[in-house]
């Protein structure tokens, strides 16, 4: 492609609205440019990236047997009430776009298909015969993300493939599950990305077990967590360690202590002069389920821990039931003017003990009227701890549970694993921490879905059974910038060679020179004959401004007619490396070839 043809466009300033490197880098580039709030224009270079990528994805799919489909976007309501999550994206996460149409039907654009892809197949397959079947698509997906951010990563309209596995038994699920593992990493590998698979939380996707892929570059929304022997890696949400040991207790009998400005842990162990670990403090939470019924949490958990809120939801969530609810809406320390609504009187905070009294509830419609205990479990063994006395300015030091409070029935897992615990798997082992993009999520649903909506198939036996299903997805236009994320120095983006626009680009110095342009006009006839992508930059431009497009773009080779054309020479030069060498003209097309498939290889 001649550049002077092109829509070509790159800027010298970095755009206001950008934070990260990748999202500044695309703008200026040219690659994306904003229409809305996470709305973007995939401009030419960046369409050619995603078909790349796109195109890698579809080979590793259709080579683990799965078949590309084409779903429709809009979807009717009737599918999401059916398998009860139609509350849950349009209100809870409220992530789903809905609306009615002139008929007045509620229709809404897919945020995922694992409705309508379980409608498919409750239709179609009918007998044990037809299985394993594993279908995907690459397609637009909705979700109106409350904080769409950083370009192309969180985006209100995006790229994603999806697949979706259907399987006789558990067994057989694993092995679907497996295949898109496996796929997943040729993918990432194939790519040129740099990336680890971890452990997940299922979230409102639901199933048993997950993982996520997760692309590492400093600008990671996600934490992960893992072992330098490899045996462990998960996202901080799901994460499970060892905390370290508690240190004895300081207190040997129970009293209760002028404790004055001491809301915090680290304020209160210094006045104490004791180790956080000796500390029980009990944080507050609101829980709002999908009937509209609010319950507030107590959660007493060591000094020294913090509540993994993810944990906490799914916790929760298993107690919906309980309250007349079936997911949660809502979880959140409560605000000030939240507690205002229903704190029958000012609230001891910093202070309280984990037997708080109910009568700080007011009794009002949809509002449990006791609060909801639960004890981590690194604070079930404590003795002689110190905690809050409800009384501001005061504690009590040297409690014991069963003594002077009762131990709450609900004991859980709700702490949050951080760098420095020692792994489960090896105490020897400590966590290690890193930055990750969440690129892609694979999922062993199970019969969540197929029970739902009462999607079954004929076994062998004759018995009717629900499909057992598998979910995987990849954010193809997330993948995309994180490879940028991932690989930039200060001049530009440094593209992988497999998902570059272009693999090459011949700069003509001075398009008034007649020799520069006819032998740059050849080299380009010669590598596109080849079958080498590439692109030449004929504008009328000063070099330098040529130069450092062709650096800020980042195309993997770069092609120079310039001085050394007497020789009968041109100058080729490698974007990651900026390695440069002199070669003949009859040299540049078997170069690059070979460039192009050392790069590419594996
Ligand atoms: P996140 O936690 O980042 O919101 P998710 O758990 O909602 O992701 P999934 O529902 O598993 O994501 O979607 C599959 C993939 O789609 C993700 O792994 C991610 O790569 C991509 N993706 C999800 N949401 C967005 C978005 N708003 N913009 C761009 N890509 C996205
Ligand atoms: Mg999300």
């Amino acid at each position: 492609m001649r550049l002077s043809q092109m829509l070509f466009v790159t800027l010298r300033e970095d755009p206001a609205e950008a934070e990260i490197p990748s999202h500044k880098l695309l703008v200026r580039a040219g690659y994306i440019r904003r229409i809305g709030s996470g709305i973007y224009a995939y401009l030419p270079m960046m369409w050619r990236v995603l078909q790349k990528v796109s195109q890698i994805v579809r080979e590793e799919m259709n080579a683990a047997g799965a078949q590309e489909t084409l779903l429709p976007q809009l979807q009717p309501s009737e599918l999401w009430k059916e398998s009860g999550r139609w509350d849950t994206y349009t209100q809870a996460e409220g992530i789903m776009f809905a609306f009615p149409d002139r008929q007045k039907r509620e229709v809404a654009l897919g945020p995922t298909h694992e409705e309508v892809i379980t409608a498919v197949a409750r239709d179609m397959i009918r007998s044990y015969r037809q299985l394993p079947v594993n279908l995907y698509q690459i397609q637009t997906k909705f979700r109106d993300e409350i904080r769409p951010r950083f370009g192309l990563m969180r985006g209100r309209e995006f790229i994603m493939k999806d697949a979706y596995s259907f399987d006789l038994d558990e067994v057989g699920m694993k092995e679907s599950y497996r295949k898109m593992h496996d796929a997943y990493h040729r993918i990432l590998t194939r790519c040129g990305l740099e990336f680890r698979a971890v452990d997940a939380d299922s979230g409102a996707i639901g199933g048993s077990g997950s993982q996520e892929f997760m692309v590492l570059a400093a600008a990671g929304e996600d934490e992960v967590l893992y072992t330098e022997d490899g045996q462990y890696a998960a996202n901080v949400e799901k994460a499970v360690s060892l905390p370290p040991d508690a240190e004895p207790s300081p207190f040997e009998k129970f009293e209760k202590r002028d404790t004055p400005n001491t809301p915090t842990i680290e304020s209160l162990a210094k006045f104490l002069n004791c180790s956080p670990t000796a500390i029980v403090k009990n944080v507050l939470y609101q829980v709002v389920y999908d009937n509209g019924k609010t319950v507030l949490v107590i959660v007493s958990i060591r000094g020294d821990q913090d509540v993994n809120e993810v944990k906490l939801q799914n916790e929760l969530t298993k107690l919906a039931g309980q309250y007349g609810g079936k997911t949660i809406i809502a979880l959140s320390v409560p605000s000030a003017e939240e507690q205002q609504k229903w704190a029958a009187k000012a609230l001891p905070l910093g202070y309280m003990a984990p037997d708080l009294n109910d009568d700080y509830i007011k009794p009002l419609k949809d509002l449990e009227p006791k609060f909801l205990r639960l004890v981590d479990k690194t604070a079930v063994d404590l003795q002689l701890f110190v905690t809050g006395s409800n009384e501001t300015d005061r504690h009590v030091v040297g409690a014991n549970w069963g003594t002077q409070f009762k131990l709450p029935p609900l004991q859980v897992d709700v702490r949050k694993a951080s760098a420095g615990d020692r792994a489960m798997h090896d105490p020897n082992q400590t966590l290690q921490t890193a930055r990750g993009i969440e690129i892609g999520h694979i999922f062993q649903l199970g019969t969540k879905y197929s029970k739902a909506m009462g999607a079954t198939f004929t076994s062998e036996q004759g018995e009717e059974l629900p499909f057992v299903m598998g979910c995987y997805g990849i954010g193809v236009s997330r993948l995309a910038q994180s490879a940028v994320e991932q690989s930039y120095d200060k001049d530009g983006i440094v593209w992988p060679v497999a998902i570059a626009p272009y693999q090459a680009i011949v700069v003509i110095p001075n398009v008034n020179d007649t020799d520069q342009v006819s032998a740059a006009n050849v080299i380009y006839t010669e590598l596109s004959r080849a079958g080498v992508e590439v692109m030449l930059d004929d504008r009328d431009e000063r070099a330098g401004v040529k130069f450092k497009d062709a650096d800020l773009i980042g195309i993997p080779y770069r092609i120079v007619t310039g001085r050394s054309l007497q020789q009968g020479k041109v100058e080729v030069v490698r974007r990651a490396t900026r390695e440069s060498q002199e070669i003949s003209i009859h040299e540049v097309v078997p170069t690059i070839k070979r460039w192009l498939e050392e790069a590419v290889k594996g």
